[in-house]
């Protein structure tokens, strides 16, 4: 028989998103971004703006909990969000948290995972002021909401690149996807022989980038102190090639960026190397470094190239030129967009 039903990898994520949201017509003033940025941007009257996202981490699929303390996964939760509120030059105030557990977890589980959402508020100064508390039939699946902050016209959007702009982003990348590595490895290992104890010697640096991910809020602080405004801006959660494509494609801008100018740190390098992947791969398609991806104009290059936080990638081209990355050899290649990896 025809099977007459769509997969959902036909569509994939953003495929998905559109082919559920196509009816959405903003019809309030105050809804001033709706879907399709790291946050939605609402209007609270005067020259500030509230910013909100939402993201779910559940069990299996963002996180195993044979590797992950619950206390990171609750640093983790929030910091994810925080970070897509920084992706637009905001300050998270506030979180809820919604949690769906199974009967498995001891209440101590659940307040080891409630350190973790503590140590962030702290970390970030925020105030948890709600959530929701469910079953699951199994696993953990937990819901963070950020609500955020910002002048209206420091609001940086992913569509405002322009040609000539600098691609800038901020601290290192690759690091969590090696760190991710190194468990991986060491859980088929326990899981082989329970009876040999994990080999993490060495891997601090790139297993705490995976575990224990911080948002850039004090990014969004060095930029304000600089006087500078992103004119796009975008957080990394998934890769900077796909984050670069995203920012490009909403700009209707190209770009070239160089390999020889990604940051990438010795430790992730060397980790990469023993795995024989190439750390360029690691950077441009390992996901959750949690670093903020940027253009600025060619006015404030200055400020920029002297800061240690922050690394000059690249540069935006017309539509047209397209999306390139020029490799090691000085080859120009193509960047497109890559499949969508939970499902
Ligand atoms: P991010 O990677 O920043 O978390 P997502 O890829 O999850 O962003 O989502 C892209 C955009 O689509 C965001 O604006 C998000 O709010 C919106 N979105 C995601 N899922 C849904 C949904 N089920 N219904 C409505 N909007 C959604
Ligand atoms: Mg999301």
């Amino acid at each position: 028989m025809e099977d007459s039903t769509t997969s959902i990898e036909e569509l994939g994520e953003f495929g998905l998103i559109n082919h559920l949201t196509k009816w959405v017509k903003l019809a309030n003033d105050t809804t001033l971004k709706g879907i399709g940025d790291d946050a939605a941007v609402i209007d609270i009257g005067g020259n500030e703006a509230m910013l909100i996202s939402t993201d779910t981490l559940i069990e299996g699929i963002h996180f195993s909990l044979m590797y992950t303390p619950l206390k990171h996964l609750g640093y983790k939760a929030v910091a994810v969000n925080v970070s897509d509120i920084c992706a637009m030059n905001a300050i998270t105030e506030q979180i809820t948290v919604s949690l769906a557990v199974s009967s498995k977890f001891p209440v101590e589980a659940l307040e080891e995972l409630y350190e973790g959402i503590q140590a962030a508020c702290n970390q970030y100064k925020i105030d948890l002021v709600g959530g929701d508390t469910t079953s699951s039939i199994s696993g953990l699946v937990l819901t963070v909401t950020a609500i955020g902050r910002a002048k209206k016209d420091a609001i940086a959007y992913r569509n405002g690149a322009k040609e000539y702009d600098l691609l800038v982003v901020s601290g290192d990348l690759g690091g969590a996807y090696m760190g991710l590595q190194v468990l991986e490895r060491e859980k088929e290992v326990f899981k082989a022989n329970p009876a040999i104890q994990p080999d993490l010697d060495g891997h601090d640096y790139i297993i705490q980038r995976q575990l224990k991910p911080d948002a850039r809020q004090d990014i969004v602080t060095i930029l304000k102190e600089l006087d500078v405004k992103p004119t796009a801006m975008i957080d990394i959660s998934d890769g900077l090639a796909s984050e670069i494509i995203h920012l490009c494609s909403q700009s209707s801008v190209g770009c070239h960026i160089y390999d020889e100018k990604i940051p990438i740190d010795a430790k992730t390098s060397m980790t990469a190397l023993d795995f024989n992947l190439d750390p360029s791969t690691c950077a441009l398609n390992g996901g959750e470094d949690y670093e903020l991806l940027f253009t600025i104009g060619q006015s404030d290059f200055d400020k920029i190239n002297t800061n240690p936080n922050f690394t000059i990638i690249g540069h935006i081209t017309h539509e047209k030129d397209g999306v390139y990355y020029i490799d090691k050899q000085g080859s120009a290649i193509e960047l497109k967009a890559q499949g969508w990896r939970h499902f």
